[in-house]
């Protein structure tokens, strides 16, 4: 206790002390009694406070032009015309210091410099393939957007550089000159490239205080992330892979040369040290690639067995050799922002039959029938149009498949099991779950309607025709959504990529 008397003596003494100076302090016993001289800032006519000297607020606004000239690289940045400075004997003695009264001209009429003002017009563009949860309110909003360049070539820059994080230098040149190679049996030719946006520029001068785009970088960077900001850079270490790097940033492959287009292709090799932008890409406009593609599928001949009677049980001898066929396929395929969002078989032509292989065994046909295998969900061939894995930020838990027939195709149960799940949902569509053994569970998802084919708790087989493919739930365009679940799906289970099945 006798420790705190000091100090509440001294605070005491301080107390006093500043009473006393209070006290003493002209400017608290008698408000202003001399004039002093001072100048008055007017701006557009309304005053804004009091300074010392008029030459010294001239050459702050020199020196900063100076800073905003060298900021932008720019010759002219434009005051106000409308500040006038004006000698005053005044009472008033709260002059303001240059800098303070620079803030306030600024902040009321900032200084501008010549450039253009961007506007992206959306109004008309399809909207994403991932928007599907994003409200209409943000979409009305999102659809038109204003950025300042300061020169119209670094828009033209920035958005060729967004376009080329799409396709490669030698496509985009080749498709700008009409210099495309005609195909020759297959191959592909880019019949479309364009951003989905009707953009204007109108030139203006825009306030410093406002972002202005001065690099095509910089500005790329905004066309591909958006305002979201969130990006970053991340630091190549040993042993990294596109894979394990997209993975540990929650974007697939795709997102990541997207992002990095001087990566070039998903062959690219990593070097320890490098830099790569990372984040969930949320691109400011829609660039859009339709494409016609001729190429051959390989159809894998399937195994049937035959069990003769007269034969021992392990016999065996291969009555057919099976082998792979080939079918011809021509597609036209649109891609927005690199995913696939619409396509169609065109044509599909058999080069070569498959044939089956079929194996002769000796015995009785038994009576369970290995159900080691999967069956393919969809009609072959088929065009994988989404993989599993991470994508704008969200899990995918399925593969998105599109199917020769395409809409009202069938789907396949792709191995035996139970009906567990018929139901219609907002975002899933109409969908069929079905349980198989040990704890796997499969979903076919944005089918035509609910199945008229099962209904809850019946058994089918493997190839049995479950639903058609449709295009219900958020979905664009038609296609197959299939999931592998080991457990019960979103309840302790965990999907697995289906292509790992087959
Ligand atoms: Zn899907």
């Amino acid at each position: 206790m006798n420790n705190n008397k000091y100090p509440i003596v001294g605070i005491l003494i301080a107390f006093v002390i500043s009473l006393v100076l209070t006290m003493f302090n002209p400017d608290v016993l008698s408000k202003s009694k001399t004039p002093v001289e001072a100048y008055r800032v007017y701006l557009k006519g309304e005053s804004i406070g009091l300074i010392n000297s008029e030459t010294e607020l001239y050459a702050y606004i020199n020196e900063k032009q100076q800073d905003i000239k060298d900021k932008y690289h720019v010759d002219n940045v434009y005051v106000p015309n409308d500040i006038n400075v004006v000698k005053d004997v005044t009472y008033d003695e709260n002059v303001m210091s240059i800098a303070d009264i620079y803030n306030v001209i600024n902040r009321k009429t900032p200084f501008t410099i010549k450039g253009y003002v961007v506007t992206i017009d959306k109004t008309n563009a399809e909207e994403y393939i991932n928007d599907t949860d994003v409200t209409e309110t943000d979409k009305e909003k999102s659809k038109i957007v204003k950025l300042n360049v300061l020169d119209t070539n670094i828009y033209y820059g920035a958005a060729k550089k967004v376009l080329l994080s799409f396709v490669t230098e030698e496509e985009y040149n080749n498709y700008d000159n009409d210099t495309q190679s005609p195909i020759v049996d297959t191959g592909e030719i880019i019949e479309n490239l364009y951003i989905d946006a009707y953009t204007t520029f109108k030139d203006a001068y825009i306030p410093v205080n406002e972002k202005i785009y001065t690099t095509e970088e910089d500005l790329t960077e905004y066309l591909l992330f958006g305002d979201n900001g969130d990006m970053s850079t991340y630091v190549v270490k040993d042993g990294d892979t596109l894979e394990s790097v997209a993975e540990a940033n929650k974007m697939n492959v795709n997102e990541l040369l997207i992002a990095n287009s001087s990566l070039g292709s998903a062959n690219a090799l990593l070097y320890t040290g490098q830099k790569l932008t990372v984040g969930v890409l949320d691109p400011v406009f829609s660039t859009v690639e339709e494409i016609h593609k001729v190429e051959d599928q390989t159809i894998a001949y399937k195994t049937e067995y035959i069990y003769d009677n007269s034969q021992m049980v392990g016999y065996q001898k291969v009555q057919t050799k099976g082998s792979n066929g080939v079918t011809r396929v021509t597609q036209k395929i649109k891609s927005i922002n690199g995913e696939i969002s619409q396509m169609v078989f065109t044509n599909t032509e058999v080069i070569r039959p498959v044939t089956n292989e079929v194996i002769v065994k000796g015995g009785k046909k038994p009576v369970i029938v290995s159900a080691g295998n999967w069956g393919w969900p969809c009609n072959i061939p088929y065009r994988v149009t989404s993989p599993w894995g991470w994508r704008w930020g969200r899990m995918h838990n399925g593969v998105d498949l599109y199917p020769s027939g395409g809409y009202g195709s069938p789907i396949y149960a792709a191995k035996p099991g139970v009906v567990t799940e018929i139901k219609y949902d907002a975002s899933l569509g109409n969908y069929v779950e079905i349980k198989h053994e040990n704890g796997y569970y499969t979903r076919y998802l944005h089918m035509a309607s609910l199945s008229r084919y099962v209904k809850v708790g019946d058994s089918v087989v493997m190839g049995q025709t479950i639903g058609d493919v449709g295009n219900s739930g958020a979905s664009q365009g038609a296609h197959l959504h299939f999931e592998i679940w080991d457990g019960k799906p979103y309840k302790g289970g965990q999907s697995y990529n289906p292509l790992l099945f087959y």
